[in-house]
């Protein structure tokens, strides 16, 4: 096989190797169909087959009742910021709060703010944005239509410990850098959504978990693609879905059924796998600089610092040097950054720690 590199790459990211094999081989053709994934039709039975296993997938991982939808939609995350203040803020008189904690949820809160009513229940930014707030820090306004947060910032590896308080009201969660990291409990949300190309497949779809009220709420004004309702009504076939993206999900969730069982275990290996290098962080006195406050620190994505730009430089090109690619931070803030999705294996970030351990003992007296 050729060499493969410990990809840290915040997404597209690493995905399980046994997903990768098996897409491989179903590339020329489906076992008992004779033709590629590529090329079968996306109203054929096999695909039918395949985007039910992969909705099935994750109502059993993530245990959603059987009032929640579960579609397969396209234009990433990013569409998510505007159809969701679209279908549920437009032409109300009623706001949605929004919880703004980093880079993505700013941007989704901005994008809500052409479209309708918006309340900033929390803003991060006196504090660079390195924590999620308390319960009681949250002004929530309590006609709200919805609560928006983005439960894990990709850039500055800031993630709620559990889900805040919100007084009844449902939540609307960008979860598209650790959906299926962790159980989450479904009754607390009205949508929770994710993008599948950090945790859960290639590029190209996005989960969307919304509970039916939220469905039947949705205008009937709305053009077809930007309409949770039409959406729901045809299955997620509207048109042409991503069918390799779908089909990835479905080898994704059935790797981590295998190899894991339920979210509670891959938590727990996560937790461990992250722990191993916040521990080198605390152990290096300060050469390493974790951007999340503790309390707030992501599983998923490691922002931090080293004492100088130059320092980064080197440990980015010597990193590579041992396999150890894409640490480099988000080009909006620089420094470095560690993404170690489930599809990270323990090994991988075993090499990390050991990588930074050695390379502050050669390091370490340029600590300014
Ligand atoms: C990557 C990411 C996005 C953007 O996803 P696209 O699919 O590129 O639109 C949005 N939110 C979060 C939390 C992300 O990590």
């Amino acid at each position: 096989m050729v060499k493969r590199v410990y990809n840290f790459s915040p997404g597209p990211a690493m995905l399980p190797l046994p997903a990768l094999e098996e897409a491989q081989r179903d590339l020329l053709a489906l076992p008992g169909v004779g033709m590629s994934i590529l090329e079968i039709s996306h109203r054929s039975a096999t695909f039918k087959g395949i985007i039910e296993a992969a909705e099935e997938n994750l109502r059993r991982l993530l245990n959603i009742p059987d009032d929640f939808e579960v579609l397969f939609m396209q234009g990433g995350a990013r569409l998510q910021f505007g159809m969701i203040p679209m279908n549920f803020l437009r032409g109300k008189d009623r706001p949605a709060s929004y919880v703004v904690t980093g880079s993505w949820s700013k941007l989704a809160c901005q994008e809500a703010q052409l479209v309708g009513q918006v309340h900033v229940a929390w803003d991060g930014k006196a504090t660079n944005y390195d924590r999620v707030p308390s319960d009681d820090q949250l002004d929530i306004k309590p006609q709200s239509a919805y609560v928006y947060i983005c439960s894990n910032e990709t850039i500055g590896g800031v993630r709620f410990p559990r889900e805040p308080e919100t007084g009844g009201i449902p939540l609307v969660c960008d979860a598209s850098s650790e959906l299926l990291s962790r159980p989450v409990d479904m009754s607390r949300y009205g949508i929770l959504y994710a993008c599948a190309q950090k945790n859960l497949g290639p590029a190209g779809v996005t989960v969307v978990i919304i509970r039916k009220d939220f469905v039947e709420a949705c205008p009937d004004d709305l053009p077809s693609m930007l309409s949770y309702k039409k959406f729901a009504a045809e299955k997620s076939l509207l048109n042409t879905p991503p069918v390799f993206a779908v089909y990835m999900v479905k080898l994704v969730t059935d790797w981590l059924i295998r190899e894991f069982g339920d979210l509670k275990r891959v938590a727990d290996y996560n937790e461990e796998k992250a722990n191993l290098i916040y521990d080198v962080i605390d152990r290096c006195g300060g050469f390493y600089q974790v951007h999340a406050a503790p309390g707030s620190r992501s599983t998923m994505n490691i922002a931090f610092r080293l004492p100088t730009q130059e320092l980064e430089k080197e440990f980015l090109k010597q990193a590579e040097a041992r396999n150890l690619y894409n640490l480099q931070g988000h080009r909006s803030v620089g420094g470095c950054r560690a993404s170690i999705y489930n599809a990270m294996p323990r090994e991988g970030v075993v090499a990390l720690r050991d990588f930074m351990l050695e390379f502050f003992e050669e390091n370490r007296h340029r600590l300014a």
